[in-house]
């Protein structure tokens, strides 16, 4: 019994002993942490709040967070208290875009959105939609300027999706009004629409991304719910096997029971997050799903205008207006690079005669057909237009006279067949046409125009129905 409890005490003071080195050691390691960490700290509290001070004179976030940390190292804060101002400061320099990037970054319109974060969701549609009206600043007129006002004022105060979803509609009403109103060269205009949708797109699609990685942060979630309850199986089974240490079971037990309780919760919290992230979603495809399908219309609406306000009404065919740009196009061509191009001016003989003896409607429609005959004998660059009354040009790039003539000779010898039936009396009609050819020391169209003009006027004097070529 005796020799049992000596052998007893003699392991209790080798234990002991093992216990006091482990300690002597650990109490040794620990005053070279403390002293590596105490010079560490003398250094930052020296030289950290003089390099603050010189960086931190503005009134940022940035500055401000700067600023605080400076005083708590002079006043010698706490390490808890240093590390939240750090944690601050990381948080200011973020938003402001502070950091050791070297060059400069480029800021797309996007890129708050790209490092987006589920927090501040908000906040980056905010910015986005900001940086469309900027767009939109840029290019529409200051009478517009309330209306943008109104919609910057709404950006500002935005809180929640349904905000964003009036801005949008905002947004777009503003851009519809514009393309209805606007007297500006159409394609312009379509760009700049085309440029809006695309931006407003790309926000849709940075929308999915965030969404899918709300969606794989759910899924890890569950993941780690379906380990943390097989964990928790198997610690419930061991306890059942230890039956004999009750102490042991119950306290398995209460550990066991607090963590099904957190795992309860979180779940909860976790499904109400996720219902909200559901709800936002719904809203923003909807949403989105509208704009794209409004803007198209627009878009589509827009190019309907650009189609009218070239065309001329009577006829289908193009009118002044589009003549005036192609002209123009083509001689600035001539100019840089020296491509010809001709010109036909087509004159309807004696129409006033056929107006007065048949009748405006029967004019009218000869017109329409001198138009729908003529346009199959031309090329497809060519542009057949209504000059004005009964007056039509036809702009023939890369066409010398001669093979303009050869065109203008077809057309005249179709129209003269034509053959209008008029309360069974035949009516017929035929043209005039000038022709002539852009030349060397042409500066500009009027010039061609003027040329094509005397020579209708020498083909009326010398009989109608004819080609001249000037
Ligand atoms: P010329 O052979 O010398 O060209 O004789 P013209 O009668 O054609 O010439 P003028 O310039 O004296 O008259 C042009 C006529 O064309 C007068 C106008 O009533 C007619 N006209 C112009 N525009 C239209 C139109 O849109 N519809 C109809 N039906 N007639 C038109
Ligand atoms: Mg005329
Ligand atoms: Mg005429």
């Amino acid at each position: 019994m005796v020799t049992q409890l000596d052998e007893k005490i003699a392991e209790l003071k080798e234990q002991v002993k093992k216990l006091r080195s482990q300690k002597d050691s650990l109490i040794k390691e620990l005053d070279t942490i403390e002293e590596k960490f105490e010079s560490q700290d003398r250094l930052y509290r020296k030289y950290l709040p003089v390099i603050i001070d010189t960086v931190a004179a503005g009134d940022t976030h940035f500055a401000r967070a700067c600023r605080d940390l400076s005083g708590a190292l002079k006043k010698g804060s706490s390490f808890v208290k240093i590390s939240y101002i750090f944690e601050q400061l990381k948080t200011a320099m973020i938003k402001e875009e502070i950091g050791p990037v070297p060059g400069k970054k480029k800021k797309g319109i996007f890129a708050s959105l790209l490092k987006s974060s589920a927090n501040n969701f908000i906040d980056d549609f905010k910015q986005s939609y900001h940086d469309i009206l900027n767009t939109l600043r840029s290019t529409l007129d200051k009478k517009y300027a309330s209306r943008m006002d109104k919609i910057t004022a709404r950006i500002l105060t935005a809180a929640d999706t349904g905000d964003i979803s009036d801005i949008r509609e905002s947004i777009f009403s503003l851009v519809f009004v514009y393309i209805s109103e606007t007297n500006q060269d159409r394609e312009k205009v379509n760009a700049f629409v085309q440029d809006i949708v695309g931006k407003i797109l790309d926000i849709e699609a940075k929308v999915a991304i965030s969404n899918d990685q709300t969606n794989s942060l759910f899924s890890s979630n569950s993941g780690f719910e379906i380990l943390l309850n097989s964990e928790m199986n198997g610690l419930q089974k061991t306890s059942d096997m230890a039956s004999s240490l009750d102490d042991l079971k119950i306290q398995i037990t209460e550990r066991l029971t607090s963590i099904e309780n957190a795992l309860n919760k979180k779940q909860l919290k976790d499904k109400a997050i996720k219902a909200v992230a559901e709800k936002n979603r719904n809203i923003f495809k909807s949403g989105f799903a509208k704009l794209k399908q409004e803007l198209h219309k627009a878009t589509q609406y827009s190019e309907q205008l650009e189609i009218k306000l070239n065309q001329d009404q009577l006829t289908g065919s193009f009118n002044r207006r589009a003549y005036d740009k192609k002209i123009e196009d083509e001689m600035n061509r001539f100019l840089r690079y020296g491509t010809i191009f001709s010109l036909l001016l087509l004159d309807a003989d004696h129409f006033k005669h056929i107006n007065d003896r048949y009748g405006h409607a029967v004019g009218d429609k000869c017109l329409q057909e001198i138009i729908k005959r003529s346009i199959p004998l031309l090329r497809k660059n060519d542009m057949l237009a209504r000059y004005g009354g009964e007056e039509f040009v036809v702009i023939m790039p890369e066409t010398d006279a001669a093979g303009a003539k050869e065109v203008a000779e077809k057309i005249r010898q179709t129209i003269e067949k034509i053959e209008f039936l008029y309360k069974n009396v035949t009516v017929t009609v035929t043209v005039s046409i000038g022709v002539t050819q852009v030349l060397e020391g042409d500066t500009s169209h009027l010039q061609i125009f003027e040329r094509a003009d005397v020579a209708v006027y020498k083909a009326k004097e010398n009989g109608r129905n004819q080609v001249l070529v000037h």
